[in-house]
């Protein structure tokens, strides 16, 4: 499956997800997205990402959620001391979140197909997680299973995850169970 048509297939769904009522902003990233994932450009896409949170949507459902579970203060808002704001609010970070989402989701669709394709020698996946202590723990419990490709838990399975930095991914197993 190609890249570019993969990118343009799901961006989209991903992001009027999050911001249903920014369908012109994603006619604008699309093609941005599209860069990020077959050319690598994706600086270019998180700045472009970043830019739209700063001038369009305050809330971001999902980045709020993230930034209440790690218990992190919201870089977002810009720093005010004795009346005066002495530094803006950063999108930085929310806008690489945003962009991290998209080629997550392209890498994870890809992976996907292709695993779909070899279910007759891997009939078995497991959910794949990164250790880095941004891994949720639903997903690292998950993780110490392999489940058959029918098993609905990967109907239920967001992918990719629902929470922001969980960078957990469809594998496959050699075998059924722990
Ligand atoms: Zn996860």
């Amino acid at each position: 499956m190609d890249e570019r048509a993969l990118t343009e297939e799901l961006f989209p769904n991903i992001f009027l997800a999050d911001f249903p009522q920014h369908r012109d902003a994603m006619a604008k990233l699309l093609p941005l997205a599209v860069r990020a994932v077959a050319d690598g450009k994706m600086r270019e896409f998180e700045r472009a990402c970043a830019g739209f949170l700063a001038d369009g949507p305050m809330r971001w459902p999902r980045y709020d959620a993230h930034l209440s579970y790690w218990g992190e203060a919201d870089p977002r808002l810009p720093e005010i001391e004795d009346g005066e704001v002495v530094a803006d609010g950063d999108f930085r970070e929310a806008g690489e979140l945003l962009a991290h989402r998209v080629t997550m989701a392209v890498l994870q669709e890809r992976r996907r197909r292709q695993y779909l394709a070899e279910t007759d020698a891997f009939p078995f996946w497991r959910l794949r997680v990164i250790e880095d202590g941004r891994a949720y723990p639903d997903c690292v419990e998950a993780s110490k299973t392999a489940r058959h490709f029918t098993d609905p838990y990967w109907q239920s399975k967001a992918l990719p995850c629902a929470r922001l930095f969980c960078r957990c991914l469809i594998s496959r197993a050699e075998r059924e169970g722990a």
